[in-house]
């Protein structure tokens, strides 16, 4: 008979059994709705062992890839060790910071060394946690298969909480500490012919800087093409390395934009999500993943779906800032 490994203790599981039936029987809390495999208010993922394939019918491909399940149709053929979703995101890891540089665009890049390799994919978030318990959301930048260190890019925010404490106490050398990565904001392979579109702004180019590394890395032959926005030019960053990159990789194509009055030559005129979508008006079969400001992201998810992307193919982290009376993030 497998066992269930659930908050450091293994529990029995019953032949035919499932997970959410077994951890229930153990006395365990787990909240559940129509135990069929449809409402997905079971969701768990497995920390360890093989998830059956029918435990993960009708969940999104990256939740699968993050082994995610539905508990109530999970019966295991061997052990399996699980978590709530909520749990993995409150296991927090202290990690140290090796270096902070500032870009252009008010943009603080920092780079965090942890002693346990962090599991993640780039363009998830984590939360960053200050000792006073401020905690806010950043994307992740680097690639956990060629970087050692996790890579934030913070926007500078004039009266920032946080992004102001990075910006002029955090030293090479302190600590923080960070949750799990979450997010299915990230490149999944397997459609290596698919086209990728990636719109940002400001610091939305976070995640999309390690969603197009990350996919050109895996051997992604489609057209990428990434549109970063900014008001101005200083407000836009890595444009040398971007433009570096699309030379490198034909079927990259990086167009900077800049939305405001003064628009240098090399640069396009106007919204990135505008000059994407009059670049790009058709969309069908396209993965689309949008980044930063709430606005530009529910405007151009909408704009991406009526251009033929289907819902399941456009993943979007709109960069929510926390209310002034609420210190954590959303
Ligand atoms: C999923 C997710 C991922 C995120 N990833 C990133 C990331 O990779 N990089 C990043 O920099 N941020 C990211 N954010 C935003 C980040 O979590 C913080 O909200 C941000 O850094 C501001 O926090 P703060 O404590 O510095 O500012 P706060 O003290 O919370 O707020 C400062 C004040 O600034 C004002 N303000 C609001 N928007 C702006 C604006 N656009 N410009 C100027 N002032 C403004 C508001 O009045 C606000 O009250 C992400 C958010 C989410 C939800």
């Amino acid at each position: 008979m497998p066992y269930i490994r659930f908050e450091g203790k293994s529990h029995e599981c019953r032949d035919d059994e499932s997970v959410l039936d077994c951890l229930i029987r153990h006395g365990i809390t787990i909240t559940s709705s129509c135990r069929s495999g449809v409402c997905q208010t079971c969701l768990m993922r497995a920390t360890e062992g093989q998830v059956p394939e029918a435990a993960q019918q009708g969940l999104k491909e990256t939740l699968r890839a993050r082994n995610y399940f539905l508990a109530c149709v999970c019966k295991p053929k061997g052990d399996l060790g699980v978590a709530c979703p909520d749990a993995m995101a409150s296991t927090r890891t202290q990690v140290t910071v090796l270096a902070k540089e500032i870009l252009d665009g008010n943009i603080v890049r920092l780079r965090l060394g942890c002693p346990i390799p962090l599991d993640y994919r780039p363009g998830q978030f984590l939360h960053l946690h200050r000792v006073d318990g401020l905690v806010r959301s950043y994307s992740i930048a680097s690639l956990p298969q060629s970087e050692e260190a996790i890579e934030l890019h913070v926007r500078h925010l004039p009266g920032g909480r946080m992004s102001g404490w990075i910006n002029d106490t955090l030293r090479p050398g302190d600590t923080v500490e960070v949750s799990q990565p979450a997010g299915q904001c990230f490149y999944l392979p397997g459609q290596p012919e698919q086209g990728l579109l990636l719109i940002g702004t400001g610091s939305g180019l976070a995640p999309l800087w390690g969603i197009t590394r990350d996919a050109l890395a895996q051997g992604h032959s489609g057209s990428i093409h990434l549109y970063h926005g900014s008001h101005g030019p200083d407000g836009l960053y890595l444009v040398q390395e971007l433009r570096a990159l699309a030379q490198r990789h034909p079927n990259f194509r990086y167009t900077p934009c800049v939305s405001g009055p003064n628009v240098p030559e090399g640069y396009a005129a106007g919204r990135a999500e505008d000059i994407a979508f009059s670049q790009l008006p058709k969309l069908a079969g396209w993965r689309v993943f949008l980044c930063g400001h709430p606005g530009m992201v529910a405007k151009a998810r909408k704009k991406a779906f009526l251009s033929g992307a289907s819902m399941k193919d456009i993943y979007a982290d709109p960069f929510v800032i926390a209310p002034d009376t609420n210190q954590s993030a959303a």
